[in-house]
This record gives structure tokens, C-alpha cells and sequence, in this order.
């Protein structure tokens, strides 16, 4: 299949202009491959209650011009995310999807049943949303964001969100550390749910230390659409102005034999040469016997502010690893325990937690040449 990846300049969320672009690049993609009564499930970025402002979620009016679109084929349209904090109905009402989706004929269903599917070498089955697995078509629609543990979190990553609940957390456990084992993951979870259009919304990005509330919104006035979410991944990171190969999961698709000069691209984007990625240093470096070592007071990890946590609780309930627990102000970490998934990071409602690697890591990194 010709990867294909249209990019479209869109300033603001104006509707009238969002519609006319979606409903472009969709019939450049779609060719044929809709049928009335097909079931569909519409996937945009659930994260978390949040305003639009945030630029955490996907914009409620792409998801609307999307279902415009799929409407018009008379398509079974099911809206679904997993979201890894708050009540799905929560996030709804908060991201202002009922309100724009008001009168549509689509039904909003949190992702709850799962099937097991066999991912590939060397995960083998896992347990998947049983709609995504039994729909004719996904519908991948992603927020462009930056990502404290992978980089960013685009078409590839934003279908991590079709591994259910508490599942998620779990195989961050099980991966641990291993930031390319994770992207692994992620790229065979992709391949399996294999949605039909990828849309990225590049609109209103999120830059800095994202995915969560930490994240500063920035306008990017882009659209990215495609057939395939590691191709629209690969523009992505052209846009940004960085090698695609910087992306752990295009690297992994990469080395699947996809050739990122191979992605046929219709469109013009103006590359960004300011774009404020998340610090991200090295998970480990050095030899195994000073890991402990480096684990406890010298890689990063996720730091707190005392200022703004609230003691909500949301961070050490997620957490993967036990490794953070109500402390006299705020929270305390075992960072001896810590994976370094920044789930915490991901989840806190307030904004509190933050990723940083301790100076001393640092100038013992430089001192020393070490990676
Ligand atoms: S760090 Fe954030 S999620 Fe954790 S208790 Fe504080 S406010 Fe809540
Ligand atoms: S403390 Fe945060 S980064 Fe560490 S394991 Fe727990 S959720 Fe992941």
C-alpha cells in the first residue's frame, strides 16, 4: 500500500474552514472504502477532563467534521477512548464533545470489553478494546503533542489508548525502563487496530513537557491526515524540524523495513525550527553495577511542586510501579521502584509534576562522555 499524507494549513478552529479541510483530505484518502452500515469507531484523544484551551485532547469540532464526513456514507458511528484519568462522561462534558456533537446520530461508548489479540513477537496475545478489534474501520485522530517518556504522542501512540483501563499501566510496568520496547509495543498495536484514516490535530499543538496539564498549548495551524499513523508520524517530525528517526516508534517501524522517502506527501508545511520538545535525558547510562546508584539520585525522573499538588491522589492510584505515595506536603517518590513511564506526569489534573534530570546526573554525564 502507497503510504500517502496530506498536510493542510488550518489558523484556527473556524468551523466553516476545519469542515471544508477534513472533508478535502478525507476524499483524497478514503477512495472507496466505506459502505453503508459499516460500524465505525471514531478514536480522538480522551486523555483526561480538559478544556480545549489545554490543547490535551483532540478538538471537539475535527471530531465533528470528521463524523459529518462518515455520515454521509451512512456509517454506524461509535466515538471511544480508554481515558487513563476521570470518567469517560467526564471528559466528554469538559472537552465540549457533547455540546458539538449535539443532534448527530453517533453514540459515545467507552472503550470496556477487550478481546485477545495475538500483536506479534515478543508480546504475543494481549487484550485489546473489543470494538476497535471488531469494527470495519478506525478512525485515528490523534492531538499533536509532546510526550515526557516517547517524545511526542501522535497516530502511533494515541492507539495505546485501545489497551483498556488498568491494562495500560501494567505493560508500562512490563516494559519498564526500556523506552524502545515500549515503542515497540505501540508500533504492533498500531499494525493490529490498523485504523483506515489517521487525522492529526496539529491546530492548537502542545509543546514542552506534555502529554498532561504540564504541556504549554501552541498554535501550529496544521492538519496532517493518512493512510497509515506512521507515515503521518514520519511528516510530523519533518514539520518539527527533527529526523523522523528521533521518534522511537517510527525508528521501530523503520527497521520494519518502512522508508520514510517512500511517504507520498500532498501538501506544504513551513518546518519549525523553535518547537519545544520535553527534557529528556537518558532513562540509563553507564555500566549495570552503578544503576542502582543512578536509579536513586542521578537519571531523570519526575519531580513534584509542592505549590500546586492538591494531594488529589489521581498520581499514586495510576501509578504502575507503587512508587510514589501521599507525603507530608505533597507526594514522595521511590525512585528506586520508578520505571520512568511518567504515567504520574500524564494523569495529574493540577499541572504538579514535571520530569528534570538532576544537575548532578547531568555533570556526571558530561564529565564522564558517558550515554
Ligand atoms: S501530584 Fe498531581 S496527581 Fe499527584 S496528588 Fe498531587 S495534584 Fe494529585
Ligand atoms: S512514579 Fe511516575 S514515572 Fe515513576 S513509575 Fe510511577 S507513574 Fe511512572
Amino acid at each position: 500500500m502507497t503510504q500517502r499524507v496530506i498536510v493542510r494549513k488550518q489558523a484556527d478552529y473556524d468551523y466553516t474552514s476545519l469542515r471544508k479541510n477534513i472533508f478535502s483530505i478525507f476524499e483524497c484518502l478514503t477512495n472507496g472504502a466505506f459502505s453503508a452500515g459499516q460500524r465505525v469507531v471514531v478514536k480522538p484523544n480522551l486523555l483526561s477532563p480538559a478544556s480545549e484551551e489545554k490543547a490535551m485532547l483532540t478538538h471537539p469540532l475535527v471530531v465533528k467534521a470528521v463524523v459529518e464526513y462518515l455520515l454521509e456514507y451512512a456509517l454506524k458511528i461509535t466515538i471511544s477512548d480508554s481515558p487513563a484519568m476521570g470518567s469517560f462522561r467526564k471528559v466528554l462534558k469538559e472537552g465540549g464533545y457533547l455540546e458539538a456533537l449535539e443532534g448527530l446520530p453517533v453514540q459515545f461508548r467507552e472503550f470496556k470489553e477487550t478481546r485477545m489479540v495475538d500483536i506479534g513477537k515478543p508480546f504475543g496475545e494481549i487484550e485489546l478494546s473489543k470494538d476497535a478489534i471488531e469494527a470495519d474501520h478506525v478512525i485515528n485522530l490523534p492531538k499533536l503533542k509532546t510526550h515526557s517518556q516517547m517524545l511526542l504522542t501522535l497516530g502511533v501512540k494515541n492507539l495505546f489508548g485501545c489497551v483498556v483501563g488498568l491494562s495500560k499501566p501494567k505493560w508500562h510496568y512490563k516494559v519498564g525502563v526500556d523506552r524502545k520496547r515500549f515503542a515497540q509495543l505501540l508500533y504492533q498495536i498500531s499494525k493490529t487496530i490498523k485504523p483506515t484514516i489517521t487525522l492529526i490535530d496539529g491546530v492548537l499543538a502542545m509543546e514542552g513537557d506534555g502529554p498532561g496539564k504540564s504541556g504549554t498549548p501552541r498554535q501550529l495551524g496544521v492538519l496532517i491526515g493518512g493512510n497509515s499513523p506512521v507515515a503521518t508520524d514520519i511528516v510530523v517530525c519533518r514539520i518539527l524540524g527533527i529526523e523522523p528517526s528521533r521518534l522511537l516508534t517510527n525508528t521501530v517501524a523503520l527497521e520494519d523495513g518502512i522508508e520514510p522517502d517512500s511517504v507520498v506527501l500532498e501538501g506544504e508545511f513551513d518546518v519549525l525550527r523553535d518547537f519545544r520538545f520535553p527534557n529528556m535525558g537518558p532513562i540509563m547510562f553507564g555500566p549495570e553495577r552503578i544503576h542502582g546508584l543512578l536509579r536513586r539520585h542521578l537519571i531523570e525522573r519526575p519531580v513534584v511542586d509542592d505549590d500546586l499538588c492538591r494531594q488529589c491522589g489521581e498520581c499514586w492510584r495510576y501509578c504502575p510501579a507503587s512508587a510514589l505515595e501521599k507525603g507530608k506536603y505533597a507526594v514522595r517518590f521511590d525512585y528506586e521502584k520508578c520505571i520512568r513511564c511518567y504515567c504520574c506526569v500524564e494523569v495529574c489534573p493540577h499541572g504538579a509534576l514535571r520530569v528534570k534530570e538532576p544537575l548532578a546526573g547531568r555533570a556526571l554525564r558530561k564529565l564522564t562522555g558517558l550515554k
